[in-house]
């Protein structure tokens, strides 16, 4: 799948040669050179990553940046700066941009800067696992069903985390147990059967459907109800 990278500038030359390239290297591009349409673009089409210059007809990309973070959005932002403009780096990385670059610059520059804020976002998404409604987030172990909130016990959420990174692919009770509770567990086993019921009790509380499945005499699975 491309990555859509979204230009910013109102250099329109400039603009037009960081099209050229990015498309080249394969990326779909959109490009803004006014700050209000980069803004509304940013919000509708989410794209990938931006790349925004600092001074801009209709919004700054300093208040592009703030207006973005405020409302949540991660989209990695890479500032386009001119030499001159030390201290509106450091007020843009305040602002929540990622990285900067200054004008003028070499398009591998560039284009390694772009590779690799996209490799860091796509890294931070790999903490987020996602099974139908149930949302789980590794860095912050926080569980989510829709918009429920689900508070869950270190095991629970360990549990839990094992079976949503095998989505419908049976796990035995034997591999539970040992990537759970550990090689060295000791205990009795149904601690499993013990485990799966508070979760399902916290996933299901308001009514929702099944997913952690059992497999009789075998395991668990994560799946939707047949
Ligand atoms: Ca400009």
């Amino acid at each position: 799948m491309k990555h859509h990278i979204l230009v910013v500038e109102d250099e329109a030359k400039l603009a037009q040669f960081i099209k050229l390239e990015l498309e080249y290297e394969g990326y779909e591009v959109t490009v803004h050179h006014d700050g209000l349409e980069g803004l509304a673009t940013a919000r509708e089409k989410n794209p990938d990553l931006i790349l925004l210059d600092w001074m801009l007809p209709g919004v700054s990309g300093v208040e592009i940046c703030h207006r973005l973070r405020q409302t949540g959005d991660k989209v990695p932002i890479i500032l386009l700066t001119a030499k001159d403009e030390i201290s509106d780096r450091v007020a843009g990385l305040d602002a929540g941009a990622d990285d900067y670059i200054v004008k003028p610059f070499s398009i591998e520059e560039l284009l390694a800067r772009i590779r690799a804020n996209l490799r860091r976002n796509q890294e931070e998404d790999s903490n987020l696992l996602q099974f139908t409604d149930l949302r789980l987030d590794r860095s912050s172990r926080e569980v989510y069903r829709g918009s429920r909130r689900i508070e869950l016990t270190a095991k629970e959420f360990d549990l839990l985390e094992y079976l949503i990174s095998h989505p419908r692919q049976v796990l035995t009770r034997d591999q539970i147990l040992e990537r759970v509770w550990g090689y060295d567990f000791m205990g009795d086993s149904n601690i499993i059967e013990v485990y799966v019921r508070y979760l399902r009790l916290k996933l299901e509380a308001n009514n929702e459907s099944r997913l952690i499945q059992t497999v009789r005499s075998v395991g668990y699975v994560m799946r939707e109800d047949k």
